[in-house]
């Protein structure tokens, strides 16, 4: 009964935490902008959604009108209302910066997006059928929004999905009390209305090959994401107690909340936004003391400064240019603590970064009962051979037009191009991807189409 309890306790501290607008807050939200031309706001917005339209129709009582606006431009736009980091981008750029302070332009993108979900709102058709088939392998935003667009055109797309749902990092990958599952479903479901086809657990080079698709479908389009964390290369990984921090996320998410965390002290290696989701997920299942041990400094963190914010609110400590040596086990296998060094910053590396450098002897042994692994994420390297791709250590080489990778009929985006100097690591960016793969690919089809006439 008493670890019933707990177990609700820990639920509710995985209910969204930001409430949303309230119907007065919204109106009066939506009144204060000024509806500019040619809006800095739209030009910021890296899928280019007409802001000041979607405003002016909340303004007038039309959120169906809104939300349409919005998952026109982006087909996860109620996701985005919740995850964009919008102060660097288009409330950053509203002009009442300068005056008073900028149209909460995030918060009435889920005010329309949040009615229409709750009103079990369709908001598009498929478009007239044109006889060619794409599939898309990976649901995540870069796949449902290509998806959506090809669907739109008129062709008959599958999903290739290797996970029980849709909606990838949306889905799995960030928590829950800023993303709930249902918001995803729904983007999800958007796409499936569309009478996409979503083949869920089916993993290509498992369950279908490279070879099959490519004789099945007119194209492929490879929007596949990244996979789990690296390994740290350090003593004592295997131990009980180390987890993924990709892994610890999604099981939030798909699993009966843990009690283990209860009463622990935990560190979180690394400073990403999954390391905040994995800092803040370990406070809210109850953990006494979180850490976030980075090797570098506050100054070339990764994380958005609203998640940096979220998690010190959270009491969560960082602790920079601190890096893990080994992890220290008992004799039953389970982590006790870990050894760090302290480092410093050096010259610049071919990133532009400075690198950090370790002072000798400045070793330290600090308590701890998990450590959370978030530096980053590997590619699928195992599919990306399957196809066959020209990739730049997993970064997938595609022409920056027409996202045509090596190998013909099969086009790449999202975060499996990302990398190496090229893109920016966000939904939104993948989505926007996602569309001009479409658009891309639907240009190159329709070429074919007219010469052979
Ligand atoms: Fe409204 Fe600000 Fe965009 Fe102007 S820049 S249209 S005030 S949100």
């Amino acid at each position: 009964m008493a670890n019933g309890v707990v177990k609700e306790d820990l639920k509710k501290n995985f209910e969204e935490v930001n409430p949303g607008l309230n119907d007065r807050e919204a109106l009066e939200e939506a009144y204060r902008c000024l509806y500019c031309y040619d809006a800095p706001c739209i030009k910021a917005c890296p899928t280019g959604i007409d802001i000041p339209a979607f405003i002016k129709r909340i303004a007038t009582g039309n959120l169906k009108g809104a939300a349409k606006t919005i998952m026109s431009a982006n087909p996860v736009g109620a996701s985005c209302a919740r995850v964009c980091p919008t102060e660097e981008l288009c409330e950053g750029a509203c002009v009442l910066n300068h005056s008073t302070k900028p149209i909460m332009i995030g918060d009435l993108q889920r005010y329309a997006t949040d009615w229409a979900i709750k009103n079990e709102q369709v908001l598009f058709q498929a478009g007239k059928k044109n006889g060619k088939k794409v599939a898309v392998v990976g649901g995540g935003p870069a796949g449902l929004s290509a998806a959506r667009e090809l669907a739109l055109f008129g062709y008959e797309v599958t999903i290739i999905e290797a996970e029980a749902e849709a909606g990838g990092l949306n889905t799995y990958g960030i928590v829950s009390f800023r993303l709930p599952k249902a918001i995803s479903y729904w983007e999800v479901q958007q796409v499936k209305s569309l009478d996409v086809n979503i083949q869920t657990n089916t993993k290509v080079g498992v369950d279908i090959t490279k070879d099959e698709l490519l004789n099945q479908f007119d194209a492929v389009v490879l929007a596949v994401g990244m996979g789990k964390v690296p390994s740290l290369h350090i003593e004592g990984e295997q131990l009980k107690g180390v987890y993924d921090a990709i892994e610890l996320v999604k099981e939030t998410k798909t699993k009966e909340l843990t009690d283990e965390f209860i009463g622990k002290r935990v560190v979180v290696i690394g400073a990403g936004n999954t390391a905040i989701d994995a800092a803040t997920c370990s406070v809210r299942l109850g953990a006494e003391n979180v850490k976030i041990l980075y090797r570098r400094t506050k100054e070339e963190m990764t994380a958005y400064d609203f998640e940096y914010e979220f998690a010190k609110q959270d009491g969560v400590e960082f602790r920079w240019l601190t890096q893990p040596k080994r992890i220290i086990g008992d004799e039953n296998g389970r982590v006790v603590a870990i050894e760090c060094i302290k480092m410093k910053l050096g010259e610049k590396g071919v990133d532009g970064r400075r690198r950090p450098v370790p002072i000798e002897g400045s070793e330290f042994i600090l308590p701890v009962d998990a450590v959370i692994k978030a530096i980053g994420q590997i590619r699928h390297m195992p599919l990306i051979e399957h196809f066959g791709l020209a990739h730049n250590d997993g970064v997938v080489q595609v022409n920056p037009k027409t996202y045509e990778t090596s190998v013909q009929n099969v086009y790449a985006c999202g975060d499996v191009i990302f990398g190496k100097g090229q893109g920016e690591a966000m939904v939104v960016t993948a989505a926007q991807q996602g569309k001009e793969a479409a658009y891309a690919l639907h240009q190159q089809l329709s070429e074919s189409v007219n010469k052979n006439v």
